[in-house]
């Protein structure tokens, strides 16, 4: 009988000590999630301008503002899909949930105040579902991409993975966006790769300012070589150009580093999650 309510007392104690955890955050925490990593659709351009590792890495990141958390991106392949082993689908390949790794520091999907995507791809969403009771964050021509009022004929690639999205609580924004109201976190515009493409700045205490790519970039030769746009035709490319040019102010404005979020030799480098920047 004892044994029995030590038992319980430890599974008490050991729920409720991430929650106290969340509350005690003073300043912003970025958790890095490994969300897999896919193979390039078209390898042959990069190849020939030089990109010797033409895989990519997926992320998905935590922020933890004492007044609330953003979910920036979603993840390539639902977690209802994601087996222990691994699961392969199409290019993408994928071990751990997102789910799993919110869990691990103490979160649910429930807990998530706002989710921002920085657009609508099936490598950035497929989690979107999951989400659909936060506050969602979105630049208004991508919602307008994602939910036009007449339905395209051929519907968007696995769409029906975000598609809850539609009915959230939602603030739709026309350009750059101050998340928590303090400068912190601050979603900057990005148009382009799709029509309502954007990026993150997160402005860490220790480890200093920081955007999240998106989609801005894929690989770091991208920035190096200023013709070499391999996957510009998907969306605007001129207005891809305007979007690289003010990310590129930023960063040289804030000091601010670029975190290129496919970029998977990076990424290695990256400390995940339960690991944070501060
Ligand atoms: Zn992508």
């Amino acid at each position: 009988m004892q044994m029995k309510r030590r038992s319980i007392f430890a599974a008490l104690l050991l729920t409720a000590l991430p929650a106290v955890a969340q509350q005690k955050v003073k300043s912003v925490r970025l958790y890095v999630f490994d969300c897999g990593r896919l193979k390039s659709g078209n390898p042959a351009p990069l190849l020939e301008r030089g990109v010797t590792t033409t895989d990519m890495s997926v992320e998905a990141f935590l922020i933890v503002h004492p007044r609330g958390t953003l979910l920036w991106d979603a993840g390539v392949i639902p977690d209802e899909l994601v087996k222990p082993e691994g699961t392969v689908e199409a290019r993408a390949t994928v071990h751990t949930t997102l789910k799993g790794q919110l869990a691990a520091i103490g979160y649910k999907p429930a807990d998530i105040t706002y989710l921002a995507l920085s657009h609508n791809h099936y490598d950035h969403s497929a989690n979107g579902n999951a989400f659909a009771g936060s506050t969602w964050l979105v630049q208004r021509p991508e919602r307008a991409f994602m939910f036009p009022d007449t339905p395209p004929a051929t519907p968007i690639n696995r769409s029906e993975r975000w598609s809850d999205l539609k009915n959230s609580k939602t603030m739709i924004l026309d350009g750059d966006y101050d998340v928590f109201g303090d400068g912190s976190v601050v979603i900057i515009s990005t148009p382009g790769h799709t029509p309502g493409h954007q990026s993150l700045l997160v402005n860490l205490k220790k480890t200093g300012p920081v955007v999240l790519s998106g989609d801005l970039y894929h690989y770091p030769a991208e920035r190096e070589l200023k013709d070499f746009t391999p996957l510009a035709n998907l969306g605007d490319p001129a207005q891809e150009a305007v979007s690289k040019a003010k990310v590129e102010a930023l960063l040289k404005e804030k000091h601010a580093k670029l975190w290129i979020q496919h970029d998977i030799i990076a990424d290695a480098k990256l400390r995940k999650s339960p690991a944070y920047y501060e």
